[in-house]
């Protein structure tokens, strides 16, 4: 049941389980969890469908856990491309490529996050929409409920996936993250981009002034592309100068791109909270995913298969707890160490990859061709990119499960 409601009427009620936020992790967590047939709800602050800003794309990896999640298909519905090849791109130009095995997507957030969401109520879960979560409800030191301006619901375990500036992470603990943990993006749409490259590859533009970051052209869906600029928000303030003046020098550098095309809608900006933050991502009675716990790719600044992947853990996680009649300390243990494994280890390898390119970069290293060829090799591992899964083409029904199933 979706809720529409006008603001001012009180939503109270009690679910097995309540999540916080229905974005990719949100919605990944309720499905697993309404699939089970555990008694659970939504609750999210926005209507939907909502935007959210993003580069919208989709590693074929995210695209494999949609299917698992049996949301491929709602989603496919809607306008998406699919992304054949990345390519990295350096200051002089030199182009380092490599092809996907299966393709990813190209998808705006609108889309995609209402499609999770149609498969979350499909599968009998409630989603609450128009209700901002302010405070965690606590008893005897377990989280058992939220509730915030005309909202109160109690739970048996609450999944905090309500991205960054999570109320799991309100003061008096860790607080949201800055510095080295945080990262900083802005990105607008174009119609009518070239891409002399090739129209199903994303181009990731490595440059000077965007030190621990990039900028990117993504390929176009229904004619408009995706382009931006992220870095790591240490470098940006190291900077000082303003994101949107550096999306702008960017766009300027690869005028040859644009020319002919035009702006679609505004600029836009956000944080992504960046792993492996040593923060807790559980307490008594919670479980926190996504963007909330800090789980995004610190090289790509890629959180939407790190969503899906801790959204699934996070359900599977509650539907035990539930049927254990709690969520005790040997099942956050479980959590704890899933997340580790899958999101923390690897962001922790992707973080050395930056600072070793960040190396290259800053002595243009990349002109030299034993470098080039090394950059080559590197970048054709899929084993660095947790999120991709390997190049070779896979029948559909072979696809590797995620692992995550008890
Ligand atoms: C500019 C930019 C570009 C990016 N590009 C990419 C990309 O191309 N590919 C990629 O994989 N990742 C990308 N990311 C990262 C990606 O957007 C996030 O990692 C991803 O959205 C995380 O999903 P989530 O479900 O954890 O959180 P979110 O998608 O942020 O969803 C959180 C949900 O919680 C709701 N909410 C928030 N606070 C409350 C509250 N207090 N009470 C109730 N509800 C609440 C929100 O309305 C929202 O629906 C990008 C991020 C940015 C900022």
């Amino acid at each position: 049941m979706t809720s529409g409601l006008p603001p001012e009427s009180p939503v109270r009620g009690s679910s097995e389980v309540a999540i916080v936020g229905g974005g990719p992790a949100g919605c990944a967590a309720g499905i697993v969890l309404a699939r089970a047939g555990v008694d659970v709800a939504v609750v999210d602050a926005s209507v939907f469908p909502r935007d959210k800003a993003c580069g919208d794309a989709l590693s074929n990896d995210s695209v494999r856990l949609l299917a698992e999640l049996g949301a491929d298909e709602e989603a496919a519905r809607f306008p998406h491309a699919l992304v054949e090849r990345a390519a990295a791109v350096f200051p002089d130009g030199t182009r380092i490529e490599r092809g996907y095995g299966e393709p990813g997507w190209i998808i705006g957030r609108r889309d995609l996050d209402d499609a999770l969401r149609r498969s979350f109520e499909a599968a009998g879960g409630r989603f609450v929409q128009g209700r901002r979560v302010s405070d965690l409800v606590r008893s005897d030191g377990a989280v058992v409920g939220v509730e915030g301006a005309g909202l109160a619901w109690s739970a048996r375990v609450v999944v905090a996936a309500d991205g960054y500036g999570s109320v799991a992470l309100d003061p008096p603990g860790p607080g949201p993250a800055r510095g080295r943990w945080l990262g900083v993006s802005a990105t607008e749409y174009w119609r009518g981009v070239s891409f002399p490259f090739g129209e199903t590859t994303c181009d990731h533009f490595f440059e000077d002034d965007l030190p621990l970051g990039y900028g990117w052209i993504f390929p176009a869906v229904a004619g408009v592309s995706n382009v931006g600029v992220f870095l790591r928000a240490d470098a940006y303030e190291r900077q000082g100068r303003r994101l949107s003046d550096l999306l702008d020098a960017f766009l300027a550098r690869h005028a040859d791109r644009f020319r002919g095309a035009e702006r679609v809608g505004r600029r836009r900006a956000w944080s992504l909270p960046l792993a492996p933050r040593p923060v807790p991502v559980t307490a008594p009675g919670l479980l926190v995913a996504g963007d909330a716990a800090g789980f995004v790719d610190p090289f790509t600044g890629e959180g939407i298969w790190q969503a899906l992947r801790s959204g699934i853990a996070a359900g599977e996680t509650a539907r035990d707890a539930v049927r254990a009649g709690g969520l005790g300390p040997a099942l956050r243990e479980r959590y704890e160490a899933e997340c580790a494994r899958a999101i923390g280890a690897p962001s922790r390898r992707k973080a050395q990859v930056q600072r070793a390119l960040d190396f290259v970069l800053r002595g243009r290293l990349y002109r030299l061709a034993p470098v080039r060829a090394a950059l080559r090799i590197g970048y054709r591992r899929q084993s660095v990119d947790h999120t991709k899964s390997d190049p070779a083409p896979r029948a559909r029904g072979s696809a590797r499960s995620s692992g995550l199933h008890a």
